[in-house]
């Protein structure tokens, strides 16, 4: 099944003027009710798959329309008359900030409560967990042995790491995940001292993404990198980079004494659902073992339904213990870690 609504259409949403309001016309033209209208961060070919699945089993059709940016902004513009029943996203900080913003609305599913452990869904049922991301620490095979590679987040302040360590820029919305989940443990002011302490480790300014560290360490730049867990299958797939995963080891380290940071994956009905039925029953659909399974395999994932078998690939890297703490608790210290970024200088 084709997305209804083409990528052109996208570009307008960013601008204002004519074009974008007949843009959007046509748009709500293709999204039909009577089917389920999902605006996603996630890519296409990620999600595709699923709502096949979902569509043979129920008669629904998905309409997605897919975007890297703007879309918890679109909801906001398109207000009541909003075509979208749920929004996707790829970590928490969208589903809180689409939340915060009053663009979603609770979801009350027994489904789903059962399906999705407390700590990774809002209280209330405005969002829903769908897979775990893990941030872990790469580490260079040559440089560094497993007995002397860092095992907690906190360690990598410690100044034995100076000049040894590369990250993206802290800005970005895996960085803040992980600082927000720092403030969580340990309080601003410790969070303060660790984003300084890993700042005056660092061996180059903040930059790139999360493959781009591991490449760094390939190339001798840094010994020790920060990343999402899937990025070292991504990699071992990849021609040219396989050699970058091939020089490095993942590190599984936890967060004051209780796992590795986990982000989401993550699903919200919106405020103006034309479609609510339909919308649960997808919601509840992918939180379901067949779709948990299959999300998981397609894309490295954790599942987040317990007893669903973990890949293969996840498995060689080796066990994952995630926080305990409430993803929800997390995503409330998001702006306050912006703001410790930006007082540190981290990416100056
Ligand atoms: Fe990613």
């Amino acid at each position: 099944m084709k997305p209804v609504v083409k990528k052109s259409a996208l570009a307008g949403i960013v601008v204002t003027g004519i074009a974008v309001a007949s843009a959007m016309a046509a748009e709500e033209a293709a999204l039909n009710v009577g089917e389920v209208n999902v605006y996603s961060y996630r890519q296409p070919f990620l999600v595709q798959p699923l709502f096949d699945a979902f569509t043979e089993q129920s008669g629904i059709k998905v309409n997605v329309l897919f975007a890297k940016t703007g879309l918890v902004e679109r909801l906001k513009q398109e207000g009541a008359n909003s075509p979208a029943d749920l929004i996707f996203t790829v970590d928490i900080g969208r589903l809180s900030e689409a939340y915060n913003a009053s663009l979603t609305q609770p979801v009350t599913s027994p489904a789903l409560t059962a399906a999705i452990p407390d700590i990774y869904r809002e209280p209330a049922g405005n969002w829903y967990g769908l897979t775990r991301r893990a941030r872990i620490i790469y580490a260079s095979k040559e440089r560094i042995s497993p007995e002397e590679a860092p095992k907690t987040y906190e360690e990598l302040a410690d100044p034995k790491w100076a000049g040894r360590i590369c990250t993206r820029s802290g800005n970005h919305v895996y960085q803040v995940g992980l600082t927000a989940a720092m403030v969580a443990h340990h309080g601003e002011a410790k969070t303060e001292a660790w984003l300084k302490g890993i700042k005056a480790n660092l061996a180059r300014k903040p930059q790139g993404n999360d493959r781009a560290q591991v490449k760094a360490i390939r190339e001798g730049e840094c010994d020790i990198a920060l990343g999402n867990h899937y990025y070292y299958v991504l990699m071992q797939q990849n021609e040219e980079q396989s050699a970058w995963a091939q020089s490095v080891y993942p590190v599984f380290p936890t967060i004051g004494d209780t796992g590795t940071h986990v982000n989401i994956s993550g699903m919200a009905l919106t405020k103006a659902s034309p479609n609510q039925d339909n919308a649960v029953k997808l919601m509840e659909f992918l939180a379901g073992p067949l779709a948990q399974q299959m999300y998981a395999e397609q894309n490295y994932e954790y599942p987040i339904l317990d007893g669903v078998p973990e890949t293969g690939v996840l498995k060689a890297m080796g066990p994952m213990t995630s926080d305990t703490l409430p993803l929800a608790d997390i995503s409330e210290h998001r702006s306050a870690a912006i703001k410790l970024v930006d007082k540190v200088g981290y990416n100056d």
